[in-house]
């Protein structure tokens, strides 16, 4: 279950409005989301915040047409493997096109967005979702 609480979203919004992930400045590793210990090089002190590009292109993906509680209003809506242009693989929405537009290995760029919303706290959630590069 997506948590909307606003203590949360208020401490996780630097990650989640940008690309804000990690860097190993020893073996040069990127990860996405963030990781305080590089699990590659195991050398400890040597991560630093890195923000990615907001490029990547489309691995797969799929549509959601029952969707968990927040997402509802949404669907259906399509969800996406995308590698970003320098390396990691994040799960994110698709937006501003339709299913049949996709192709594996399409272009796509990362655009702030409402992800989600309740009805009860009516707490909405905004963030990253990728739109295809050529619209
Ligand atoms: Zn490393």
């Amino acid at each position: 279950m997506q948590d909307l609480s606003p203590a949360k979203t208020w401490r996780l919004q630097k990650y989640r409005y940008r690309l804000l992930g990690s860097v190993c400045t020893n073996c040069q590793s990127n990860y996405y989301p963030y990781k305080a210990f590089c699990t590659k090089c195991l050398k400890e002190n040597s991560i630093k915040e890195y923000e990615f590009k907001p490029f990547g292109k489309i691995l797969s993906w799929t549509v959601i047409n029952v969707a968990p509680k927040g997402f509802e209003k949404f669907t259906p809506y399509i969800v996406a493997l995308v590698r970003l242009s320098e390396g990691p693989i994040i799960l994110s929405q698709i937006c501003d096109t339709t299913e049949d537009k996709l192709k594996t290995g399409l272009k796509v760029k990362a655009v702030f967005r409402k992800l989600a919303a309740t009805d009860d706290t009516e707490i909405i959630k905004y963030g990253l979702k990728f739109e295809p590069q050529e619209l």
